[in-house]
């Protein structure tokens, strides 16, 4: 008979990040990374911390990052959590707000697969609410559901692996509707064109938004992630963060991470690049007889209705080129597309034009 800790242990079900390949010379466009290195004052940054302070511990608050954070967004500094990534802050969401005895939470059946993940992990029971057939996130369909079935519902917005944005109204009048519901955005991929709800803030007790370095500030490597409420709020993440006695950030993520922020021109200039381009490869794709959906992110998500995706996949990894797929029966026919650069974008169409003609 096998120890029962064997058994339980198969049980648990772990996220399975995109491809992190060995081999350096392709063009990877399938984990939504920037193309663009971090701002130059963001690597001086670090040079001169690690020179500096790397021998001290972090402080225990990151209160200068938290500080200069809400500057930057006009909040307070306990509206401010940071963490490890969106993905540990996520964690810490998860643990500390959503284990409501007899609710469940709400979150798209078509959305990041690392939700599911940590529902059953830390035994959150959720349902999913179907996207809508142009694969859209429709709130009414959130709002048609027992309120007090529910504690909370998380979308990103824009959506993963969709692209596809909604508006701030709306997200506003759920707010307003469903005042006892916890209401987490993630924003991973706002700054590519969506509306923020870091606005909404100061006027909705119930709203967490989540957001990244990784995207659109070219830090996925460095590590850092937000979390923006009420201190009310985000108390269920403090409690958690205590309970492990962790730093929320290192001493190098803090200082790139407060550089990042200070270095606005550049976080223009390569977040337009990346827009730029994104619609020139999606009108690009569509010549070549693609559906593109259309994406606020640094990624398109696209299907062609004669190949079949799992095969395009295969066809462009041959010419060194790496996409994600993903096998939900509703989203096989799709690829997910990551913004490259202007040239590594053209090498695609090039090679597509190949494999689909
Ligand atoms: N949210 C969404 C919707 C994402 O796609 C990602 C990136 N995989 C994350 C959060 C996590 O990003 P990070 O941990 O790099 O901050």
């Amino acid at each position: 008979m096998s120890a029962y800790w064997s058994d339980f242990v198969k049980t648990l079900d772990p996220y399975v990040p995109g491809e992190q390949p060995k081999q350096t010379d392709l063009i990877k466009l399938n984990t939504n990374e920037s193309p663009f290195a971090p701002s130059p004052a963001v690597l001086d940054a670090i040079r001169q911390a690690t020179a500096d302070q790397l021998r001290l511990y972090p402080s225990p608050e990151s209160d200068r990052l938290r500080a200069a954070v809400a500057r930057y967004y006009d909040l307070s500094e306990d509206q401010v959590f940071p963490g490890n990534g969106s993905d540990e802050v996520l964690a810490h969401l998860f643990l500390g707000l959503f284990r409501h005895q007899g609710k469940q939470i709400l979150f798209p059946d078509i959305t990041y697969s690392f939700y599911p993940v940590y529902c059953r992990l830390y035994d959150i029971d959720y349902q999913n609410v179907a996207l809508a057939d142009d694969f859209s996130i429709r709130l009414q369909d959130y709002l048609a559901l027992p309120p007090e079935t529910v504690s909370a519902v998380i979308f990103p917005n824009p959506n993963a692996p969709t692209g596809m944005a909604i508006g701030r109204d709306e997200i506003e009048q759920l707010l307003i509707q469903r005042p006892q519901w916890v209401v987490a955005v993630d924003e991973a991929y706002v700054d590519f064109g969506a509306q923020s709800c870091v606005p909404l803030i100061k006027k909705y007790k119930n709203l967490v938004v989540l957001q990244t370095l990784s995207k659109s500030r070219s830090l996925a490597g460095l590590r850092v992630g937000f979390a923006f409420a009420q201190p009310e709020l985000l108390e269920g993440l403090v409690r958690v963060k205590n309970s492990f006695n962790s730093y929320p950030v290192d001493r190098l993520a803090e200082a790139g991470a407060i550089a990042a922020f200070e270095d606005q021109s550049y976080f223009e200039q390569t977040t337009r690049e990346i827009v730029q381009t994104r619609e020139q490869l999606s009108e690009a794709m569509r010549a070549l007889g693609f559906t593109v959906l259309p994406s606020k992110a640094n990624f398109i998500f696209v299907s062609h209705s004669q190949y079949d995706a799992a095969q395009l996949l295969a066809s462009l990894r041959s010419h060194a080129i790496l996409v994600r797929h993903f096998r939900h029966p509703r989203i096989a026919s799709f690829l997910r597309v990551t913004i490259g650069t202007k040239k590594q974008c053209e090498t695609l169409i090039k090679s597509l034009s190949e494999i689909v003609s």
